[in-house]
């Protein structure tokens, strides 16, 4: 049932040479000399970060969630605070936060870790915020068959602090919620309560 997730894939998938070209036109565009001594390994430098950054292209999230475990346990189950960096497909500027992760089994529990993966694999792809929590709750709603999912984002966006609005330190909180959490208040109110409650000192 352990079956194999490639978390880490090699980079033959990105088209480095054409990222690399890209690059280099932009900082001709831009009138930089790309040519000078800081410059001259930028274009590959940054073929490798996206080969990095967007490795969850090429990652099966829900793989991840395969790995489980029979377990009576029906109420809830929270990860919170997992930190996450992701890259906003409008502009390619970061967003970046934490995401509270919920679901109460109906049978089976994943591995602690599986959700934290399975959400990374997901982050590292263009995306939106929105869409992020959503895919990610479907996501267990698929692969655990739980009575509920939940997912609260809540990030800073680069590309409405950095240009644009310029608004510095807003935070954008989306949900997305399902089946119990869904239709059933006590059980929403539960998560939320959780999720702003005080921090243990861990
Ligand atoms: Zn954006």
């Amino acid at each position: 049932m352990n079956k194999p997730v490639d978390s880490s894939p090699g980079q033959d998938w990105i088209d480095s040479g054409r990222i690399e070209s890209a690059v280099g036109e932009i900082l001709a565009a831009v009138g930089e000399n790309s040519a000078r001594e800081g410059l001259r390994e930028t274009p590959q430098r940054v073929a490798r970060m996206y080969g990095e950054l967007f490795a969850g292209m090429h990652e099966n999230a829900g793989a991840h969630l395969e790995v489980q475990f029979d377990e009576n346990h029906r109420e809830l189950v929270l990860f919170r605070d997992v930190r996450f960096y992701s890259l906003c497909e409008h502009h390619l500027l970061p967003f970046f936060g934490v995401a509270h992760i919920a679901y109460i089994p109906g049978g089976h529990i994943t591995g602690l870790s599986k959700v934290v993966r399975a959400f990374k694999a997901l982050s590292a792809r263009p995306q939106v915020q929105e869409r992020l929590g959503s895919q990610m709750a479907d996501l267990m709603m698929e692969k655990l068959a739980p009575l509920g999912a939940a997912v609260v984002v809540e990030a800073r966006h680069m590309c409405m602090e950095m240009r644009g609005v310029r608004a510095p330190g807003s935070l954008i909180t989306t949900s997305a919620l399902r089946g119990a959490f869904e239709t059933r208040e006590s059980t929403r109110m539960e998560f939320f309560t959780l999720i702003k409650g005080e921090r243990s000192a861990l």
